[in-house]
Parts: structure tokens; C-alpha cells; sequence
């Protein structure tokens, strides 16, 4: 039981302090990668801390790791033996109903949201694939005089430009923003901005999953701003962005394209660095975000352990 309050303490803190200390980072100058990455870590945490919590409470004997995590918060742990077996399995019953409507609730939700797309993705297929053309590239170019582009995702997924592109922007400029829409393929930010958009329909009273769709959508377009620099460079690509903001053509429903929030974006292309070792920064920042409440959350609860020891000693 005590290894159980430590994951929910750590689900908890995740879900609450999580979203204010990432809105925090993103004024700062890492890379969004990493902030995408740390949001991601945090929302795959707060998910397994909280199933991991009522499996700990079902799990028939001392579950793996209860053995430590008891020697941290011995105290604590005295006062849960003596609690009466019938008060655990009821809570676990409860933990187990509860994970049950929720797995129920993201699969209706999530078979919903995915039909909705492929009808998307579908239609965007018929129509593009009568009115466009392709210039022996792996783009979709629409006989329009405005400059834009967007990605729809699929298997495989596809560009879609239009003929402005190519009229308003150098080629440099172009391939800068042909590299930021298949950034968004390569990196599935798609299915990552659809996966947010169902967590918060799911959980719409947690901070966490409430505030993940807006501010993912944001940093899946900060990355493939910074992919498209990689493959050219940071004036192209805000030269680019300039150009493009400037178009009154509307992005269609359920595609990823470049326009919004430009700004932000010259600012962040600007001032985030670049990180050596990208894998490495994002594995370390997801890890960190489930590391960091989880000992925070064991630290807390060892210093009450204390507290309740001392102070029963001492009366
Ligand atoms: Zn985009």
C-alpha cells in the first residue's frame, strides 16, 4: 500500500505542477524538441504512475519494489500493516473500476477521433489526387496562386502545396517549408497532436491532459521549424515563415501546416539552441519528467514518515 501512495503521490504531482512547469520552460531557450519530449514523458507518466498504483494495491503480496520503497517510509509503512486487508481491496476495486471506464471511454473516443481522420485523410486523397499534380517530387502541387502547405497524415502521408509557393518564395525558402511539413510525417506529430486531443477529452478536469493539446500543437510546429532550419537554415526558414503568414488561405481541417503563431516562431528559431545529441536530450528530458515527481513524491512522503515517527516517540 505504501508503494501505491507513492505512484498516486507521483500521478498527482505530475498531472497538477507538470503543465505549469513546462508553460514555464517554454519561454526559455531549449530546444522544443525537448519540451516536446518532456510533454510527452509526463503525459506517458502520469498514465502508467496511476495504473501502476492500482495494480500495486491489487497485487497479492508484497508487489516488486514495495520491499524498498518501505524501507524509505518505514514509519509510514507500520501504519499501513495495521490497516485492515478489506480497506486495501476495496481501494484497489475501485482503482480497477475506475482504469476500466477510462479504458472504455479513450476506446470509444479514440474510435471516434480515428474514423473522423481516416474520412479526413480520405477525402483529402480523393480531392488532391484530382485536382493536383506532381513535379516528379514527393509533393502534391495545387494550381493556386497563394503560397501554402500543409501535410496529411496516412500510410504513407503526403505534402500538399500549392503553386504560390513556388511563385512568392525563393526555391530556398520552398524547400524550407516542404522540409517543416515532412518534418511533421517523419516525426508522427499527426498521430502525437490526435493522441493529446484524446487524453484531454478523456481526462478534461486534469491540468495535465487539459493544457497538452494546445501547447503540443505549438511545439510539434517549433520542431518542424527547427528540422526545416537543419535542412537549410534559420533566416530561410524565417524568411519563409514570413512570406507564408502573409497568405489568407485557411489551413484545412485535420492537416498540420505552417501558418500560426508566427511570432512565437521566429522567436523560438532565434534564440533555442541546438542540441548535439537529439535522442539522447529527449530520452533524458521524458525520463527526467517521471524521475523528478516520483522522488519527489518518495521524499515527501519519507519526511511525513519522519515527522509522524518523532512526534509519536516524543508523546
Ligand atoms: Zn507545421
Amino acid at each position: 500500500m505504501t508503494l501505491a501512495l507513492v505512484l498516486l503521490l507521483g500521478a498527482a504531482l505530475i498531472s497538477i505542477a507538470a503543465p505549469r512547469m513546462l508553460v514555464t520552460l517554454a519561454g526559455t531557450s531549449l530546444p522544443p524538441g525537448v519540451l516536446l519530449a518532456a510533454w510527452l514523458g509526463s503525459l506517458g507518466g502520469a498514465l502508467f504512475l496511476g495504473a501502476s498504483a492500482v495494480v500495486t494495491l491489487a497485487w497479492p503480496d508484497h508487489a516488486p519494489a514495495e520491499t524498498a520503497v518501505e524501507a524509505v517510509v518505514r514509519c509510514l509503512s507500520a501504519v499501513s500493516h495495521a490497516v485492515q486487508p478489506w480497506i486495501t481491496e476495496t481501494m484497489a476495486a475501485v482503482g480497477a473500476l475506475g482504469v476500466l471506464a477510462v479504458v472504455v471511454r479513450a476506446v470509444i473516443l479514440g474510435r471516434r477521433y480515428a474514423r473522423e481522420q481516416a474520412r479526413l485523410r480520405t477525402y483529402h486523397r480523393d480531392v488532391v489526387a484530382i485536382v493536383a499534380r506532381s513535379r516528379d517530387d514527393d509533393v502534391m502541387w495545387l494550381a493556386h496562386p497563394m503560397p501554402m502547405a500543409y501535410s496529411v497524415a496516412g500510410r504513407p502521408g503526403f505534402v500538399v502545396a500549392t503553386d504560390g509557393l513556388s511563385d512568392f518564395l525563393t526555391t530556398g525558402e520552398r524547400d524550407a517549408v516542404l522540409a517543416h511539413e515532412r518534418a511533421h510525417l517523419r516525426g508522427s506529430h499527426h498521430l502525437i497532436v490526435t493522441t493529446c486531443d484524446i487524453l484531454a477529452a478523456v481526462f478534461p478536469a486534469v491540468p495535465l491532459f487539459a493544457s497538452a493539446p494546445a501547447a503540443v500543437k505549438t511545439l510539434v510546429e517549433l520542431t518542424a521549424d527547427q528540422h526545416a532550419a537543419q535542412a537549410t537554415s534559420t533566416a530561410t526558414v524565417c524568411s519563409a515563415l514570413t512570406v507564408v503568414s502573409a497568405s489568407t488561405l485557411s489551413q484545412p481541417a485535420g492537416t498540420l501546416g505552417l501558418s500560426n503563431e508566427t511570432s512565437l516562431r521566429l522567436r523560438t528559431l532565434n534564440i533555442s539552441w541546438r542540441t548535439r545529441w537529439p535522442r539522447l536530450s529527449y530520452a533524458t528530458a521524458a525520463a527526467l519528467s517521471v524521475t523528478m515527481p516520483m522522488a519527489t513524491a518518495l521524499a515527501g512522503l519519507a519526511m511525513i514518515s519522519t515527522t509522524v515517527c518523532l512526534l509519536a516517540t516524543t508523546v
